[in-house]
This record gives structure tokens, sequence and C-alpha cells, in this order.
């Protein structure tokens, strides 16, 4: 989906507002947890963007009528996340509900993450047990030669193999569903044909297209530890609320809007 950037921006003038107020109600939810949470922001680890800790969520005010021990300093409980349709993370603020795109919000945070090591010393790579090999169409092998450093550096290193052929010697490691071939195809199939093309700056264009190749995408399922710490590190990213598409990454359900609707207003 390439947005000329004149109406892109438009399109976030006129969503600011409302998506402002959800941004600083989750934020106000979770900002405490989300400052105290280690998260290891930038995604150095060896693990890869996944790795780190589980983030606690607050949860509302029920399970203070049931203290069962004095929570130490820094704890939280737990409060219940729910992935619904294998693609939407929903769980409790003091205001509603929140519902988070898996894909959107992982875009968003990869973007972020991408850009920071760009900036840096790259990307953490897997070096591949059985290397791999990948058919590309002229126009993308030429795509691979002009983008072969930052290939590199967010985790790629190939080599021509023969005619069509490359050979993937190292792979990124986003997150632990990540398919390293299907991404790369993807990756390269859109440099190749200019997606993002109204974005003016190079690097920004091609973290871009990693972050959303390379995101969790719609549909996969999600272990809980992994949606906490996707919900965590999303809340601590700059930009949280708009996913590289300036789509929405996480969408709420005012808590005075069920009341209206169930007549308790
Ligand atoms: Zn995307």
């Amino acid at each position: 989906m390439n947005v000329h950037p004149a109406k892109l921006e438009v399109r976030f003038r006129e969503k600011f507002f409302v998506e402002k107020v959800v941004e600083e109600a989750v934020r106000r939810a979770l900002g405490p947890l989300a400052a105290a949470a280690s998260l290891g922001v930038g995604g150095q680890g060896s693990g890869g963007a996944w790795a780190g800790v589980g983030v606690a969520i607050p949860s509302g005010g029920a399970q203070e009528l049931f203290p069962v021990e004095p929570l130490t300093p820094g704890t939280r409980p737990l409060a219940p996340l729910l992935q619904v349709f294998d693609t939407y993370l929903l769980f409790q603020t003091d205001s509603g509900v929140a519902i988070v795109d898996q894909h959107s919000a992982h875009e968003r945070v990869l973007y972020e993450t991408v850009m920071r090591q760009l900036a840096g010393d790259g990307a953490p790579a897997q070096r591949l047990l059985l290397p791999l090999t990948v058919e590309f169409t002229p126009p993308e092998l030429d795509a691979i030669e002009a983008h072969r450093e930052l290939l590199r550096r967010v985790g790629y290193e190939i080599e021509p193999f023969s005619g069509r052929t490359v050979v993937v010697h190292t792979a990124p490691n986003p997150h632990p569903r990540f398919d390293a071939a299907r991404c790369l195809q993807e990756l390269v199939a859109d440099l190749a044909g200019g997606r993002f093309g109204g974005w003016a700056n190079r690097l920004e264009r091609f973290s871009a297209t990693f972050a959303c190749r390379a995101a969790i995408k719609a549909g996969q399922r999600l272990e809980l530890e992994e949606m906490r710490e996707l919900v965590g590190r999303l809340l601590t990213a700059t930009l949280p609320a708009h996913d590289v598409h300036g789509r929405p990454t996480i969408v709420q359900l005012p808590k005075d809007e069920l009341e209206r609707r169930f007549g308790r207003s």
C-alpha cells in the first residue's frame, strides 16, 4: 500500500486527536509498568526482538478486593490478555478495553528497532545451519545488489549462487515464528517494486519495508508471553499509535460506551 506522504500527513492529522486520546489512556494505564519493565528496547539481546522479560499488565481494581499477599514494590498482578481471531490482542485499561492489532504493533516496534540498528552496529543475525538458496527475477537480483549492505545490516548475508539463485548464510530473527526465506522473498519483491516509493528517505523506506515483511502476521496464534512482550514493547515505542502505513496499532472501546450500550449510564 503506497500512500503519498502528503495524504498520509492529512490522515494522520485527522486521526490525531482521537488516537492521541487512546494513546494517552493506554499510557496512563500502563505507563508505570512500561517504564519499570526492563524491556531492553532496541532488541540487542541474542534472542532477538522477542527476547526479554514478559510484561506485567496492571489490572483494574478487582484484585485489590482479594489481596492474597502484599505485592512487592514494582510487581503488579498480570491482567488477562486475550488474542481474538489470531490477530487482535485485548486487555483492560482504566478507561475501557484496548484492542491491539498484532501485525501493526509489531511492525511499529520493528521499524523503530531497525532504524536504531541501522544507525548503529546493525542487527544481530543468526548463522543458518543449512544455508538457504532462493531464486529471484532479474529486477529482484538488481534490488538485492542495490540494497546488499542494508540487507546485511538487518541480518541477511546474501551471495550470488548460480544463475538467478542466491545463497543466504545468515538471517534476522525478529520472532520465533519468523520465516526467513518468505520474508526475504517478500522484502526483495517490495524493494524491486518500489513499495513505499513516496518516502523520500532511503533508510526509512528500507526499514518500513523490512518491518512490514518481518513482523508477525495477522492470523498467527501467539503464546501469552509473546502477547505480553509485544504489548509492552509497543507501549514503550516512540510513536506507538500507528504502524508504518499510518494505520492505528491500538483502538480503544471506551468503558463509557459499554455503559451507554447496556443502559447503565
Ligand atoms: Zn505492514
